[in-house]
């Protein structure tokens, strides 16, 4: 047996792989950290949604269950890949906004609490709608960004952070898994760094939730965002995540209070009231048939375990590198070695990296590419076999030659 095959024998999530849309054929996908399969089960459900809960139900709706659905659903996530406790995660917006809506609301607060809290501490390598939201922002109300530069190969550590932090900072914002690098943040380290600063922290998921355990109550995490059409295969432009943890919630103030964050949103009143709890930090009509997809693989996830989709996580990791170190010559690893710093996906340095991507591409291998000469490879763990990794790679090394 090879050693994808004997790999693939032994893996315990293997049987999870057939009940995701396209699985079956011979292209080689290594894209799932920025657009997930979609499980099978979601195309009925959504059939069944249009036919029956918006077909018949109609108007009614709403009460029902949609006005509900953004919480109830966000319980449901923080539950099962989010470590949060009820009453603090909203399905909703894109990523972009609610990073907006909660830089904004912890600024501001921050400020208002000692208006000698003027900086947002954020590192050169986050993701761009992250850097560029905080610039807005700082414009917007005064602040300044104080960043930290990072290796694109590595992320933040813990001394970076100790070294940019101090009594002027009001907020910083960290990815949990480095975009580009897949560098795996040592969140519970850098959440208790900023606070012993007397800082918020704003954590992005995006390349976490769905791969790598997360713990935002045990974290003392003040807030959070995510999308879910990455690791959470909730479909293109499906609806994202806000955490604001509870100890918060009555003190924070959001920049957009529309209709459905208000406390009575039929009374349709003169003036704003935020409603309590979590729901303050919704805005308008939320994006329902956008998170229909997303349950049925939430579903799966439940079932596989979050320990269980990490371990898988580090093995397919694990293999990739090590292919690399044996079949790519001149090829460097621009993620960590050590697999208990790496988030899911693997990013491979070569100058000829993007031509390289346009190949592959041709032949149904599909991985993404990140400046500089990154051939950024993403494995969606329950949707990856071992045996993918190895064509994958062969097709890698022939492309490079
Ligand atoms: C994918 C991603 C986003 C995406 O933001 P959108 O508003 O959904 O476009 C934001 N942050 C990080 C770290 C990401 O990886």
């Amino acid at each position: 047996m090879s050693t994808a095959a004997a790999l693939d024998a032994a893996d315990p999530l293997a049987h999870l792989r057939a009940r995701f849309a396209g699985a079956g054929s011979d292209l080689v996908y290594f894209d799932g950290n920025s657009l997930g399969r979609p499980v099978a089960a979601a195309a009925d459900r959504l059939s069944e949604f249009v036919q029956h809960q918006w077909g018949e139900r109609l108007i009614r709706g709403w009460d029902e269950r949609w006005m509900e659905l953004p919480t109830d659903l966000g319980d449901d996530l923080a539950r099962i890949c989010l470590g949060a406790a009820p009453g603090q995660t909203a399905i909703g917006d894109s990523t972009t906004v609610w990073i907006y809506k909660l830089m904004r609301a912890a600024v501001d607060h921050a400020v208002r609490t000692d208006p000698a809290r003027t900086e947002i501490v954020i590192d050169t390598d986050n993701f761009p709608t992250d850097r560029y939201v905080a610039e807005g922002i700082a414009a917007e109300r005064g602040l300044t960004l104080r960043w930290i530069e990072v290796d694109t190969s590595a992320g933040v550590t813990a001394d970076q952070l100790r070294e940019a932090v101090s009594e002027r900072t009001a907020l910083v914002v960290l990815c949990h898994v480095a975009y580009r690098s897949a560098w795996l943040a040592d969140a519970p380290e850098l959440t208790r760094i900023a606070h012993d600063a007397g800082a918020l922290v704003l954590w992005d998921l995006c390349h976490s939730a769905g791969s790598v355990p997360i713990a935002l109550d045990e974290w003392d995490a003040d807030l959070a965002v995510g999308c879910t059409y990455k690791y959470l295969n909730g479909g293109p432009g499906s609806p994202a995540y806000g955490y604001v943890s509870a100890r918060l919630q009555g003190d924070l103030t959001q920049p957009i209070q529309g209709w459905m964050g208000h406390a009575d949103p039929f009374l349709m009143g003169p003036g704003y009231a935020p409603a309590p709890g979590i729901r303050r930090f919704i805005s308008g009509t939320p994006p329902i048939l956008g998170m229909v997809a997303m349950q049925s693989m939430l579903e799966v996830v439940e079932e596989a375990g979050i320990g269980a989709i990490r371990a898988k996580s580090v093995a397919l990791t694990s293999y990739a590198v090590e292919l690399a170190d044996a079949t790519l010559p001149g090829v460097t690893l621009a993620s960590p070695r050590d697999p208990a710093q790496r988030g899911g996906h693997v990013t491979l340095h070569h100058e000829r990296m993007r031509e390289v991507t346009a190949r592959l591409w041709e032949r149904d291998v599909i991985p993404d590419y990140r400046d500089p000469g990154g051939l950024r490879i993403g494995l969606s763990p329950l949707s990856t076999s071992f045996d993918e990794v190895e064509r994958g790679m062969a097709a890698v090394a022939e492309a490079l030659r």
